[in-house]
């Protein structure tokens, strides 16, 4: 983890020339890298080669503002490295959350009374996740104490956009500047307790979409090859590489793209296109978590980015 903190440190901040930054903070899928009860893991030894849960984190250096995406359960560390990277302390200014499985919200427990006992965070979560959050426990105790403050997403409806696709839209006024502005679209993906979002984020100078956890691009209202056309960087989910990962198991009824098929699928396009891709929610299977295997190779050499811990986009 040392490695990983250092990475970004050592990044000058350059706050004249970048006023809105974006900064990966985890890569992984839920269960992190390494994952609970894979004993033989190399990167239980190897500090190196850990990866932190999905997220990622947006600095408006003007406004001395940060937000995060995500709250994992690695948010301890994670709101360090933003702070470390905005120069800042204290909570975010507001969270966004994707979906209410384990690796994108559970860390906003460190919000409550028995370690930081915030103040009244805008948490923005997509539709039927305020209910889950309001009425179960520990969750309910983060609204009850005003640790948290939940927006649903539907009804912090700004602009609607492109014949309702977009389920709602913040441009974060009110509690920050008017440089970024956050637009969630609906995604199709497992929904337990709510639903599932991406995220489209615009700074001044570019748009950068979020898409951790989604099912399949065939399933999806929107179509990705324009939301690749449509924006400059797009985060993608990237839990398996292809269907050979999970010896002994028939992997054609798991959902979530391969990495494989989504490469497939923009190889006709040029260069340019295809280097907005940027992989990632691996899992610790997807030997794409290794700077060094053959996998990550072939994905470079195709073209396509693969997102590490660190690596920061002036938006
Ligand atoms: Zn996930
Ligand atoms: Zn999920």
């Amino acid at each position: 983890m040392i490695a990983v903190i250092s990475a970004i440190a050592l990044q000058a901040a350059p706050v004249e020339s970048c006023p809105v930054e974006l900064v990966v903070l985890g890569v992984a899928q839920d269960g992190g890298i390494p994952q609970i009860n894979v004993q033989d893991d190399p990167a239980w030894d190897d500090e190196s080669l850990r990866h932190r849960v999905v997220s990622l984190g947006v600095i408006d250096h003007e406004a001395g503002k940060r937000y995060l995406f995500e709250a994992t359960p690695d948010f301890r560390e994670q709101v360090r490295d933003l702070n470390e990277r905005a120069g800042t302390s204290g909570a975010p200014d507001a969270i966004f959350i994707t979906h209410a499985h384990i690796g994108h919200y559970t860390g906003l427990m460190f919000l409550g009374f028995e370690s930081m006992n915030a103040d009244s965070v805008p948490v923005y979560v997509p539709p039927m996740m305020a209910f889950f959050l309001t009425e179960s426990g520990p969750w309910s105790q983060l609204v009850e104490y005003e640790n948290i403050e939940v927006r649903e997403l539907l009804s912090e409806r700004v602009e609607m956009e492109d014949g309702g696709r977009y389920v709602g839209s913040s441009r974060l006024t009110g509690h920050s500047s008017d440089r970024i502005s956050v637009r969630a679209f609906a995604v199709p993906h497992r929904r337990e307790f709510a639903a599932t979002v991406g995220y489209q984020i615009e700074g001044p100078a570019k748009s950068a979409v979020f898409i951790p956890d989604i099912d399949s691009w065939e399933e999806w209202g929107l179509s990705i090859e324009d939301v690749v056309q449509e924006n400059d960087i797009i985060y993608v989910d990237a839990t398996f590489f292809d269907d050979n990962e999970l010896p002994g198991r028939d992997m054609s009824a798991i959902p979530h793209p391969r990495v494989s098929e989504t490469m497939d699928l923009f190889q006709d396009y040029p260069d340019e296109i295809r280097q907005r891709i940027r992989f990632i929610h691996y899992n610790h299977t997807n030997p794409i978590r290794y700077e060094d295997s053959e996998e990550t190779r072939e994905v470079l050499e195709r073209g396509y980015r693969i997102a590490r811990e660190g690596e920061t986009i002036c938006l």
